[in-house]
């Protein structure tokens, strides 16, 4: 039995605490949902899956006052450094790993785009992080792709977010295809009702998971931390 505790912050910006809190794609201070304050996120480890602003806008301020590492992909690490040279910034590429304080986090391929503040900046990415115990998915934001059941055979996720808004990404209807490819024990959905172009119903994807796939799914409250059991 494994427990980490997870608190979602709305959009796709989640603190993972899995023996070192991380905060994987901060948006928080022009996030409409969002309701705290971006001096009041804590984290040891800044993820960022890509460079649209809604997932990276607040990493550089929230890294520096946490003296936090980022890790990213390499040409959004290139991009973020030349801002601050004083942050220890970490470049991934798919399937590339490194591990900090224990935590080994994965770079794995999103079918998606990236730029920042309106240069190209490589690839997105989907993350993986594991403890050693328990393994989260984060997917980015994403289209569905089938190299998603690799992901799954691969790194067996017990913990899988995945975007269900649409327009920009999966909506619910692909996500439970991903679902039943990547077949983790746990789905949590992100990146919807942000803004009205990603409008969803979240129960009723949560009721498409539990009638056509394995899983369960968790459909989490902003700002209200989550203990969550992987058995
Ligand atoms: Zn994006």
């Amino acid at each position: 039995m494994n427990k980490i505790k997870m608190t979602w912050h709305g959009h796709a910006c989640f603190n993972i605490d899995m023996g070192k809190n991380i905060l994987i794609d901060p948006f928080i201070e022009h996030n409409p949902v969002a309701k705290i304050k971006r001096d009041d996120v804590k984290a040891d480890i800044v993820v960022a899956t890509h460079g649209h602003s809604d997932h990276v806008a607040d990493a550089l301020p929230i890294a520096t006052k946490n003296k936090a590492p980022i890790v990213t992909m390499v040409e959004l690490a290139w991009l973020l450094q030349e801002k601050d040279h004083s942050l220890a910034i970490h470049d991934l590429n798919f399937s590339g790993s490194i591990t900090i304080d224990g935590i080994k986090i994965t770079a794995v391929p999103a079918l998606h785009s990236s730029s920042f503040e309106e240069k190209f900046a490589g690839n997105p990415g989907g993350m993986i992080l594991d403890n050693g115990n328990t393994r989260v998915y984060h997917a980015g934001d994403t289209g569905l792709f089938s190299d998603m059941k690799l992901i799954g055979e691969i790194y067996r996720p017990d913990i899988a977010m995945l975007p269900i808004g649409g327009h920009y990404t999966m909506g619910p209807e692909d996500a439970i295809h991903a679902v039943n490819m990547i077949n983790p024990k746990i789905v949590i959905p992100m990146h919807y009702n942000t803004f009205d172009m990603i409008k969803q119903d979240a129960g009723h994807f949560k009721e498409m998971v539990e009638e056509e796939t394995n899983a369960r799914a968790i459909i989490m409250d902003i700002e209200r931390e989550l203990e969550i059991v992987v058995e």
